[in-house]
């Protein structure tokens, strides 16, 4: 049964216009904050077709989405990710207003091209330092000149860039500034990022844990930060940097929560509907798909739509959640 009203409206009212596809749960890294050494992966048979992620970002679009992020993972880790992008790109504009994407740029350097010609103008790339003996250790199996050359082919094809970078006590907190500076001269926007408490991994989260708080106080003693009207119905804050040209953003789930204004679901490699990032709580979109029902996806959001939680309530001593980041989609 299709609902009466087309768009998704959560039980608390909050109109949700977002969706991040995760391409697959597999990753040629393992940021020491994101997962642990030792991984168990989903087998492929258990991941969506590439149809059956078509399939589904029609639906949303149908029912008013108008923001899709395709994620993981590592999703250009996925063979054939430029096909799915293009197939969904075929949406925008009618109905899909953009396309993005969050990648660790290792294989961007093949990808860039592929996807803007699908049509994604916007990216988000991880880069939590550029010291490669701190890139290999936060990393573990990344290769930061690899990263660079992916960051730079992407600045070629003419993506809007902003980096996304893991705050980490200790780690690289003394790199927050240059990566502004950086990013100021390369024309990209920082997101600064909490560490969140998804999964298990192979260290304590309270010892890298830095409150961006106290990062904004030292970056406003530096720079003057102008409050930014850009929202993106996430838990991300933004200012114009004015001396610098260019935006950092906070993204700060830990020391400020704005939940009540969230627009945004997730969706995993497997088709298990998340409605928050902090709960376990999901809904089987995968067996939708494949009950032959062609009404049971929009049954299976509207039952979605009735259980997404308020808020998240994340205490970073325990994972509020057994799966890891790279499960939902960051
Ligand atoms: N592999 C891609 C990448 O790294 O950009 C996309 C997926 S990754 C899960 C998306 C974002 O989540 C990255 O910016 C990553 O740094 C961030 N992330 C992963 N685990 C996190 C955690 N536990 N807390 C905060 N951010 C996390
Ligand atoms: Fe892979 Fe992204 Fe997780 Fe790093 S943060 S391990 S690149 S999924």
């Amino acid at each position: 049964m299709t609902s009466a009203s087309p768009v998704l409206n959560d039980q608390f009212g909050r109109r949700i216009s977002y969706v991040r596809l995760s391409l697959t749960d597999r990753c040629d890294m393992r940021c020491r904050y994101c997962m642990a050494e030792t991984m168990e992966f989903l087998p492929r048979s258990e991941i969506l077709s590439h149809e059956e992620i078509g399939t589904l970002a029609r639906a949303f679009v149908a029912r008013g989405v108008t923001r899709i992020r395709l994620t993981g993972g590592e999703p250009l880790a996925r063979r054939g990710a430029v096909d799915v992008a293009r197939d969904i790109g075929r949406l925008l504009g009618k109905g899909l207003d953009e396309l993005t994407l969050t990648t660790n740029a290792s294989r961007l350097r093949d990808h860039a091209q592929g996807l803007r010609e699908a049509g994604v103008e916007r990216i988000n790339i991880s880069l939590d330092t550029r010291d490669p003996e701190k890139f290999s250790h936060i990393t573990r199996l990344g290769n930061l000149a690899r990263v660079l050359d992916g960051i730079a082919a992407a600045k070629d094809v003419g993506f809007r860039i902003k980096i996304n970078m893991v705050a980490l006590k200790g780690l690289n907190d003394q790199e927050i500034l240059p990566m502004l500076e950086w990013c100021a001269e390369q024309g990209f926007d920082l997101s600064l990022i909490e560490t969140m408490p998804l999964g298990m991994i192979d260290e304590d989260r309270t010892d890298r844990f830095l409150p961006l708080t106290q990062v904004q106080d030292e970056l406003s003693a530096r720079y003057s930060l102008i409050p930014s009207a850009h929202r993106t119905g996430g838990p991300a804050r933004y200012w114009q940097v004015q001396e610098l040209g260019n935006r950092i953003g906070l993204i700060s789930p830990l020391t400020a929560n704005f939940c009540e204004g969230c627009n945004r679901i997730r969706v995993s490699a497997s088709g298990q509907l998340y409605m928050c990032l902090g709960h376990e709580d999901n809904v089987d979109l995968r067996a939708a798909l494949r009950s032959g029902d062609p009404a049971a996806v929009d049954a299976a959001v509207d039952l979605a739509m009735g259980r997404k939680p308020r808020r998240h309530t994340f205490d970073l001593t325990t994972p509020a959640t057994a799966r890891h980041m790279s499960v939902t989609g960051g």
